[in-house]
């Protein structure tokens, strides 16, 4: 019984090298494990799940093999990508995740992020996040046209690019109070996240218990993908 956690693999119809790295992923180490956990970020930006772009529909196919050979797929929505749907989720057999959660991983509980919501020190970042979360905000961006929705999407993409230069790098890291509050509060020693794109495994100590949160990372920086098995946890380069 093996599981794959990934996350940030921002896939873009413009560098389609990452989606062709994740298919053959998809094709040949996931085989055969018990359970695929997608950690945000998957997609650079999705539109709504009625957007046509063939790049993205190669994926759903392929995540729609690998549930079809009988491992369970998790997602979670990243800051990219909040608003893949009910219906991505049929076609590619998916189940939805909150943003935290607690999953079961070899008989442990394990806490699952994104990530994006342990950077409080960046509040203009989270003044954003609650914002783009409103499911009325959601729900009025979906109603627009394709069109206009592409648009948006690469201004929010510039003014993402901008804010991030100008933001210092402790800024844009998750918040170690923040992450201990809730690893206090879930009762769990070991939480995975991505989103900061600074892969590591982080030991310290919660209460007099070690701790460990692993850090998933960028796919066009690492590949970086997390396999446990009853040996544990491998944080490693995707291996093909
Ligand atoms: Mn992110």
């Amino acid at each position: 019984m093996s599981t794959w956690f990934v996350s940030d693999l921002h896939l873009d119809p413009a560098t389609p090298e990452i989606a062709e790295r994740f298919l053959r992923f998809l094709e040949g180490p996931v085989q055969g494990a018990a359970s695929l956990y997608l950690l945000g970020d998957v997609f650079e930006a999705w539109l709504g799940d009625d957007d046509p772009e063939p790049a993205h529909r190669d994926v759903i196919a392929a995540l729609a093999a690998v549930t079809a050979r009988g491992t369970l797929l998790y997602l979670m929505h990243g800051n990219r990508d909040f608003l893949l749907g009910e219906r991505f989720c049929a076609e590619t057999g998916a189940t939805l995740l909150d943003d935290p959660v607690i999953a079961t991983i070899g008989g442990k509980r394990v806490l699952l992020s994104h990530g994006d919501g342990l950077c409080v020190d960046d509040g203009a970042y989270q003044r954003l996040r609650a914002l783009v979360r409103d499911p009325d905000v959601r729900r009025g961006f979906a109603a627009l046209p394709l069109a206009s929705r592409r648009r948006l999407a690469s201004q929010a993409r510039a003014g993402s690019r901008e804010h991030l230069a100008g933001a210092g790098e402790y800024i844009t890291d998750v918040n170690q109070a923040a992450v201990e509050t809730l690893m206090r509060e879930a009762g769990v020693r070991t939480m995975i996240h991505g989103h900061t794109h600074r892969p590591a495994m982080h030991r310290f100590d919660v209460d007099g218990d070690q701790c460990t949160r692993i850090v998933l990372g960028a796919w066009h920086a690492t590949a970086s993908v997390l396999y446990w098995d009853c040996a544990g946890y491998r944080l490693q380069p995707c291996p093909v």
